[in-house]
């Protein structure tokens, strides 16, 4: 038996001198050097008693290395386990006391912390890094360079990666060899991927974006990356001319529109700018469009079921819409209670099925026959609808509609009137306990330094725009939203905080 998602992700038919990391800002390395970097450090992650299975949880900086870890424990046959950097040392106890894994590999920086949790939970701590005693690295130069990779098939899991604790607690998602294959070779093919393609890589590799979607599909295509620590505009646009494509958050683009630097002879070189992990505004759809002639092409994905949506490639890119179900795909919208069909248009639960979807959560069997339909569905959580052309649209996340004196508020709606007001950055709208309506639809805004906006000026703004049951009852001043390492606005914390605004 092969090892189902290795022998794919590095196909001995790529030739071994193609670069697969560009040289600059560090140095470059090839397919060959990398197929003999997974082999040694397979290697060493079976000397250390890690067997087919076993989790390695890594909490590390973004490095190639990093990568090479993720590629070698698939080839070793083990489950890789990333962990946020952002977490805290009480946070990666916890996750390491779920996941139980049988390696912990840390940064040099972080080892004493993780030498006690890994303690606590009977796993084995490494650092990743070159410098130290018990470093990968360092174990792995004295390694010989081929592996017999370790026989895995298309069901068995490759890797258990946490969602982001937008709404709660995080989940470990497992997700299997063909998840993670099936899925990057459907959007090789979508976005149309080849071997000359360059992808500027900016995002964390400990996150479904970064580490899959990103890193599976250059592989899958023989093609090669820009590796970079972490987002920088200027930095950016001044690789843009040695790249083609560029896959992001939201916010690198609202970066990049801010950038002085954004102009059509920057892009030149480029072919596709991809958006996904958060709604993109309408805006900067519009404003990068409008400086660069290039449409970006969002798409949506989640932790759990890899990417189900994409704009097309060659078709209409629709601002505001995650496009169409990704060929394998199946999507539907239902009635969020009886998971009943909804009317054409109507808006509803958002249900897919497909060769992407994760097997369950890790150690929570109640928490995943209750996230799956009877038929096989897996219910994401965001609220959507799909309009006359086929075009999937993102109302908003289940959890956050506000139901107001029994009408349903969608808050994206009410977002985009008051960010679209002058002096407003950015809003989120949420409910709170409220006595007469159920729950007090509140505007929670930032403005812009010096702006004069206030409650007054916002209420009444809305209330020409809005039907009164959408309109706030009550608009808060903040300096920022609270938002998680992956940039996501944190509406849970929101309502923590200003539960009691409406009581007494
Ligand atoms: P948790 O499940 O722990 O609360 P999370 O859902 O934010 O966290 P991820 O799996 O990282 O964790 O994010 C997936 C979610 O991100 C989707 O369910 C959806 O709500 C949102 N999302 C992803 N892409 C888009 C997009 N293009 N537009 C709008 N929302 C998106
Ligand atoms: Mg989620």
């Amino acid at each position: 038996m092969a090892n189902y998602l290795f022998d794919r992700l590095l196909s001995p038919a790529v030739p071994p001198d193609r670069p697969f990391i560009q040289p600059g800002p560090g140095p470059g390395l090839d397919y060959g050097a990398l197929r003999r970097a997974t082999g040694r450090l397979a290697h060493v992650l079976a000397g250390l008693g890690v067997l087919p299975g076993d989790r390695v949880a890594v909490q590390v900086d973004k490095s190639v290395d990093a990568l090479v870890l993720y590629l070698a424990c698939v080839r070793a046959g083990a489950v890789f386990l990333p962990l946020n950097t952002g977490y805290t040392p009480a946070e990666v106890d916890y996750f390491v006391g779920d996941a139980r894994p049988r390696l912990l590999v840390t940064g040099s920086g972080g080892a004493a912390a993780a030498r006690d949790i890994a303690a606590r939970h009977g796993a084995r701590v490494e650092t990743l890094d070159p410098a130290g005693t018990g470093s990968l690295q360092v174990a792995a130069e004295a390694a010989p360079d081929d592996f017999a990779t370790v026989p895995r098939g298309a069901e068995d899991l490759a890797a258990i990666l946490y969602t982001s604790g937008t709404t709660g607690r995080s989940k470990g998602a497992m997700l299997s060899h063909a998840n993670l294959a099936s899925n990057a070779e459907t959007l090789v093919d979508y976005w149309r991927f080849t071997a000359g393609d360059v992808l500027i890589h900016a995002l964390p590799i400990f996150h479904t974006h970064g580490l899959f979607v990103a890193t599976n599909v250059i592989l899958l295509a023989g093609a090669s990356m820009i590796f970079l620590a972490r987002f920088d505009a200027g930095e950016v646009l001044s690789l843009m001319p040695r790249a083609t494509c560029l896959m992001g958050v939201p916010t690198f683009y609202t970066r990049l529109v801010d950038h002085p630097g954004l102009d059509r002879a920057a892009v030149s070189g480029m072919r596709l700018f991809i958006s996904g992990s958060a709604p993109l505004l309408a805006e900067t759809h519009r404003d990068f469009a409008a400086r660069t002639g290039h449409a970006i092409l969002e798409r949506y994905g989640m932790t759990e079921t890899n990417m189900n949506t994409s704009n097309p490639y060659d078709r209409e890119r629709v601002p505001g819409t995650v496009g169409f179900p990704l060929p394998g795909v199946a999507l539907r919208i239902a009635d969020p209670e009886s998971g009943a069909a909804m009317a054409p248009g109507a808006i509803g639960m958002i249900e897919v099925k497909g060769p992407n979807v994760f097997k369950g959560y890790w150690q929570m069997p109640e928490k995943t026959a209750a996230e799956f339909r009877p038929d096989g569905f897996f219910i994401t959580g965001d609220l959507g609808r799909v309009d006359e052309r086929g075009y999937v649209h993102i109302v908003g996340r289940g959890k956050d509609l506000v139901i107001s004196g029994g009408f349903n508020v969608y808050p994206k709606e009410v977002e985009g009137e008051i960010d679209a007001l002058p002096g407003v950055i950015e809003s989120a709208v949420i409910g709170l306990p409220h006595a007469d309506f159920g729950e007090g639809v509140t505007a929670v805004v930032v403005r812009r330094k010096g702006a004069d906006v206030t409650e007054a000026a916002v209420l009444d703004a809305l209330a020409e725009r809005l039907a009164k049951f959408k309109q706030p009852k009550a608009v808060i001043f903040v300096d920022d939203l609270p938002r998680n390492t992956m940039g996501k606005v944190q509406k849970n914390i929101l309502r923590e905080t200003y539960k009691g605004l409406y009581a007494g």
